[in-house]
């Protein structure tokens, strides 16, 4: 029997067939769809989703087709800057904050990456049609379209990574809650041979005749985003002499080719519940955002990346229950508060009120003047909570990506160097009071600013300034790198390892 089965094959169900191979899972992803969706949808990812790439071995073949992108500027109703967000350049996590991508790219990258696995299989053109539980595992009936076909499949747990419309969320009953934001926008993304504006700033046009957005997207990609207003319809602002005037101020028809235009509703859904049993939901079938942050398939990566870790972690012997319950309990409320930040930031975007976008611009002005900008970057990304997290500052975050050096040999950025398991980072003196405790358990232990006796050591300001600011002179690090608990005692580091080795089992 399987250990996994994967309904969908787009950018979330590939991701999860990818992470699937990487923990040595058996897996079937499947798809409808005979080939990769070819319109662009996401644009944007951050930081964390470049180094969930990396840890599954693709980031260096998704590189060469991405934009590093590195400023927002949001414009007033008189056309001047109300905000500028420049991105860090400091790289914590090893990567840039912000790219811009093309998700056709992205999506041929994943599946290609399938490929690799010898115990992955991609079935395309075959269709989800009957999901059925039992105790021990779940089975899953397909049909082929073309030759109607139908066999079924099983396995121990099931993924439902097929979007929007998710079958697998409305054959387990599971309702959509509405988060009570829905405007339509028209989504233009074109194919131009020059660069329009700066190439690696995007601009937001809080005007109350037109909200608007321009995204430059990689190579001669670029998106605009038009909202509709009251009283016109999809089909009106489709028609290409609508088109063709809103793009007037910055390109003409002549030298575009369009790839498409689209009205999208910008809404927010969120699925009541994501686990049935055995059966759980990622991605589009789990959540939908307003795309205001860019960050509806960041969530969908982030929840496979969840949750087939933990699939792994039950697999090698640790504790189904809390294992697969702390998937929603981790995920749900980090999707929920970014949500509530994208539909905060559509309330400011989508204001067409003249004297409410006045008062508007005026109060972001003094924010930026005083410096107390909004915190939409993934900096500002809140840290996990629930779950099985240690309750100590710094649990729940991610972990900085330094690099990671033996002596004065470098030998590689973190998630390269360190195998995907717990890990003890102790900084200083602490290094030698964890160490016997480290090797009996089977935990990499990583020194930070000790030029070390045989140990991988960190030596990155950076990550110095990460163990003050939380007060440690320990963390310990769960496989998917996010921080289980942080502490200044080798006594509560112990039972910090301890815990963590229960859940995520470490050989030793
Ligand atoms: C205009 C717009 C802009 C966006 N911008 C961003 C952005 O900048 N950044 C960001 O992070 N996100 C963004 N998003 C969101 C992002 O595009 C989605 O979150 C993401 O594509 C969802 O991926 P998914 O794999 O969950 O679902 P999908 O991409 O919808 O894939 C689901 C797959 O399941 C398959 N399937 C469905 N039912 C079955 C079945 N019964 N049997 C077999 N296969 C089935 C489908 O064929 C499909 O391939 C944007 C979205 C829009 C619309």
């Amino acid at each position: 029997m399987l250990d996994l089965i994967v309904i969908g094959g787009g950018p979330v169900g590939a991701m999860a067939g990818n992470l699937a191979g990487r923990a040595r899972l058996t897996a079937v992803v499947l798809d409808r769809a005979p080939a990769v969706f070819d319109l662009p949808r996401a644009i944007h990812f951050d930081a964390h989703i470049m180094r969930i790439l990396q840890q599954t071995g693709l980031a260096g073949e998704l590189l060469p087709d991405v934009r590093v992108w590195k400023r927002s500027t949001f414009y007033g109703a008189d056309g001047e800057p109300i905000r500028v967000h420049d991105w860090p350049s400091d790289r914590p996590y090893g990567w840039d904050a912000h790219y811009l991508f093309y998700q056709p790219k992205l999506e041929a990258v994943l599946r290609a990456g399938l490929a690799r696995f010898d115990d992955v299989d991609l079935r395309l053109g075959v269709e989800a049609v009957a999901v059925e539980q039992h105790d021990d595992h779940v089975t899953v009936t397909i049909r082929d379209p073309a030759s109607g076909e139908v066999s079924t499949l099983s396995a121990r747990y099931l993924i439902g990574a097929d979007g929007a419309a998710s079958f697998v969320r409305t054959s387990s009953g599971i309702r959509l809650v509405d988060g009570d934001f829905d405007e339509p926008w028209l989504v233009v993304d074109l194919s131009c041979a020059r660069e329009i504006g700066r190439p690696d700033e995007s601009e937001m046009f809080c005007d109350p005749t037109r909200p608007a957005t321009r995204v430059p997207g990689p190579g001669r990609h670029h998106r605009w985003e038009f909202m509709l207003l009251p009283g016109e319809t999809p089909e009106e602002l489709q028609r290409p002499e609508r088109i063709r005037d809103l793009l007037a101020p910055w390109v003409g028809m002549d030298e575009v080719e369009i790839i498409r235009a689209s009205v999208y509703r910008f809404h927010s859904l969120i699925a009541e519940s994501w686990r049935r049993g055995r059966v759980f939901l990622a991605g589009d079938a789990a959540h939908q955002t307003p795309p205001f942050l860019g960050q509806g398939l960041c969530h969908g990566l982030r929840d496979v990346q969840n949750l087939v870790g933990k699939v792994a972690a039950v697999q090698a012997g640790g504790p189904g229950g809390p294992l697969l319950d702390s998937y929603e309990a981790e995920r749900r409320p980090h999707v929920e508060r970014i949500i509530g930040m994208a539909v905060a930031a559509g309330r400011e975007i989508c204001v067409l009120d003249p004297a409410e976008a006045h008062e508007r611009d005026a109060r972001m002005r003094r924010a930026a003047r005083s410096g107390e900008l909004p915190r939409t970057t993934f900096q500002g990304m809140p840290p996990l909570t629930g779950g099985l997290f240690a309750d100590t500052p710094g649990a729940g975050e991610l972990f900085p990506q330094p690099a990671v050096f033996d002596r004065e040999e470098r030998l590689g950025m973190f998630d390269d160097v360190l195998p995907p398991r717990v890990v003890v980072v102790a900084r200083g003196d602490a290094v030698s009071e964890i160490r016997a405790v480290a090797d009996r358990s089977g935990v990499p232990l990583v020194a930070v600013d000790d030029p070390g006796t045989g140990h991988l050591v960190i030596r990155d300001e950076l990550v110095g300034d990460w163990f003050t600011r939380h007060g440690a002179r320990f963390a310990v690090v769960r496989p998917d790198r996010y921080v289980h608990g942080t502490t200044d005692s080798a006594e509560a580091a112990t039972a910090m390892i301890r815990a963590a080795c229960t859940y995520f089992p470490c050989s030793g």
